[in-house]
């Protein structure tokens, strides 16, 4: 396929999904069983447009680091089973592993409850020139937190700061933070996969009854399930509270797994070549250097 019609189609897939003003955002207009945004493409057919996204990736990403000036912060998050882990994986599977970084972010450590939440994200940000993933992220403060407010006795915040507003406070200072973020150069992008409980259930059903998959299910995660609604409200509210042109939710249908993992490729695509990417401008000196050098190769 060609390159135009997959940047046309990314440019198409990225519209129909990016929240960029969340104030009339609802997650139950959002149909998590959707696969038919991409006109034509049917599951038969997905593998091949994922591979040719991949080239597309692999050299936009290239341009990416030797420009050496965006960084690109890719956000996910989801319920256990969405499909963070596999989409993350096809998604960058063809790009240059020394321009990527992915940090996955579990209950915090002691050390890291020493600090503000930010803190350990922060250290993970991608430098100039990458593209860094996070598979959950500072969004589980108000995401997980607010389903398990019991988790704010841990945090070491001073009593007196943990209010009513808290969590307005922490919608306030992501969105500042990432702003921050935009106007010093790294694009973020966040994801939320958006499977339903029962497409969640079918795949715990086979977690459990695949010895090979045994390693992915915990017990905890049907408790967690157990709070569904609470995650849905949470997940609403962060969606309204901390979108901006600049910094998106994308809310992708997760319910096809082949159709999540095309719908991100298509925003990485689009979110890349928004940037007017190119390889850096060769100067006449630099020419003049490459000249010696070539001649004092051939003389050897
Ligand atoms: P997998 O697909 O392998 O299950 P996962 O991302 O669910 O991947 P787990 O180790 O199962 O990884 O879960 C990480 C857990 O850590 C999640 O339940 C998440 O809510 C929790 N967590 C992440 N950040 C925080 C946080 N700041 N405070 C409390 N819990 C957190
Ligand atoms: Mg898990």
């Amino acid at each position: 396929m060609k390159t135009d019609v997959i940047r046309g189609a990314a440019r198409a897939i990225s519209k129909k999904y990016a929240v960029t003003n969340g104030d009339r955002f609802r997650l139950k207009h959002c149909d998590p069983s959707e696969s038919d945004g991409f006109a034509g493409i049917k599951k038969a057919q997905a593998p091949q447009h994922l591979a040719a996204g991949q080239e597309v990736l692999k050299d936009l990403q290239e341009m990416l680091y030797a420009q050496d000036h965006w960084s690109i912060l890719l956000i996910f998050q989801a319920m256990d089973a969405a499909g963070k882990d596999g989409a993350i994986k096809h998604v960058m599977s063809g790009i240059n592993p020394q321009g990527c970084s992915v940090h996955s972010f579990k209950a915090p450590s002691t050390e890291e409850l020493d600090h503000e939440y930010m803190w350990r994200a922060m250290q993970r940000l991608p430098a100039r020139g990458m593209i860094g993933i996070f598979n959950r992220s500072y969004y589980e403060e108000v995401l997980v937190v607010r389903v398990h407010p019991e988790i704010l006795s841990s945090q070491k915040t001073p009593p007196s700061l943990v209010g009513k507003n808290l969590f307005e406070q922490r919608y306030e200072d992501i969105r500042n933070i990432e702003s921050y973020l935009a106007h010093n150069g790294t694009v973020v992008r966040k994801f939320f996969l958006n499977v339903s409980p029962e497409e969640q259930k079918k795949r715990f059903l086979e977690r459990i009854d695949t010895p090979e998959k045994h390693w992915k299910f915990s017990a905890g995660d049907v408790r967690e399930r157990g709070h569904w609604n609470e995650y849905m409200e949470s997940y609403e509210r962060m969606i309204q509270a901390t979108s901006s042109k600049e910094s998106p939710w994308f809310v992708i249908p997760a319910d096809s797994k082949w159709y999540t993992r095309l719908a991100v490729a298509g925003v990485v695509i689009d979110t890349l070549s928004s940037l007017g990417l190119h390889y850096p401008k060769v100067d006449a000196q630099r020419i003049a250097d490459l000249k010696a050098a070539r001649a004092s190769l051939t003389s050897e």
